[in-house]
C-alpha cells in the first residue's frame, strides 16, 4: 500500500517552497550535465549546509545520487543524528537514499514529485517511517512541492538522447508532454493543515492537470530562477 504523503499546494509553506526552488536549480544543473535531473539542498537553522545533484553518469557510479553526495560533504561537520536538518530534494528519495537518511537520523524530508519505481518514502517502500526497521527514529517525508516542475525536468531528460546508454536511441520524433496529472488517490482532510496522501507517480498521465496555486511564483525551468530571494528564509525546525 502506498503511504507517500503529499501536501496540497495551498497548504505548502513559503519557506519550504523557497528551498525547493534552490533544489530545482541543482536539478537543472544535473540536466545541463546530462544527468538524471535530481537536485537537493540540506538546510539547518535557515541556512543551506550542503547542495548536490546527481552525478551517476559523471563518475560511472550508480550510488552517487544527489542525497548521498550531499551527506558525504556534510557529515564531517554535522555528526549524526541530523535531527535538526531538513532535506529538500526534487524527487522522492529512493530506497537506498531513504535508508541512508534514516541511518543518519535526518529530521525531515521535503520532496517534489514521487518516485513510483524506487521511492523509499512511501511510494514503493516505507523506509522513512516503518517500525519494521530499528535503524534510528523515523523521519517525516512530505511531497508535492513544485511537483510539476520536478516532473517536467525528468521528462526533458528522458526526451533527450542518453549518450551514456550502450545504444543511444534517437528520440527526435518525440513530443514533450506538458500535461501533469495530480497524484492519484489524493485525499485531503478538512483541516487547514491537511496533508494529502497519494500514490506518487512521476510518469503516468491519465487525469487532467490540477491547478497549482504556486503557478504565480517564478519557475526554475529554463534557468530563469537564480536563487531564493534573501530575507525569506527562516528556520524550519517548527515543522521538524
Ligand atoms: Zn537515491
Amino acid at each position: 500500500m502506498n503511504k507517500a504523503v503529499y501536501i496540497a499546494p495551498e497548504d505548502q509553506d513559503e519557506v519550504d517552497l523557497g528551498w525547493m526552488r534552490e533544489a530545482l536549480v541543482m536539478a537543472e544543473e544535473a540536466l545541463d550535465n546530462e544527468e538524471v535531473p535530481v537536485g537537493c539542498v540540506f538546510v539547518r537553522d535557515g541556512k543551506a549546509i550542503a547542495r548536490a545533484r546527481n552525478r551517476t553518469n559523471e563518475w560511472r557510479n550508480a550510488t552517487l545520487h544527489a542525497e548521498l553526495e550531499a551527506i558525504d560533504h556534510l557529515l564531517p561537520f554535522n555528526p549524526p543524528p541530523l535531527s535538526q536538518i531538513t532535506l529538500y530534494v526534487t524527487v522522492e528519495p529512493c530506497v537506498m537514499c531513504a535508508s541512508a537518511l534514516r541511518q543518519v537520523g535526518i529530521g525531515r524530508v521535503v520532496y517534489g514529485c514521487g518516485n513510483d519505481r524506487f521511492g523509499g518514502c512511501g511510494s514503493v517502500l516505507d523506509v522513512s517511517t516503518s517500525s519494521m526497521l530499528d535503524t534510528n527514529v523515523s523521519f517525516e517525508a512530505v511531497g508535492g512541492y513544485y511537483r510539476e516542475e520536478a516532473i517536467m525536468l525528468l521528462r526533458r531528460f528522458y526526451m533527450s538522447e542518453n549518450q551514456n546508454a550502450p545504444n543511444p536511441k534517437k528520440k527526435t520524433t518525440r513530443v514533450l508532454k506538458t500535461e501533469i496529472p495530480p497524484p492519484p488517490n489524493v485525499t485531503v482532510s478538512a483541516s487547514t493543515s491537511a496533508n494529502a496522501s497519494a500514490t506518487a507517480s512521476a510518469n503516468q498521465s491519465k487525469n487532467p492537470s490540477r491547478s497549482n496555486s504556486n503557478a504565480n511564483l517564478p519557475l526554475p525551468i529554463g534557468g530563469t530562477l537564480a536563487s531564493t530571494p534573501k530575507g525569506t528564509l527562516t528556520p524550519t525546525a517548527d515543522k521538524a
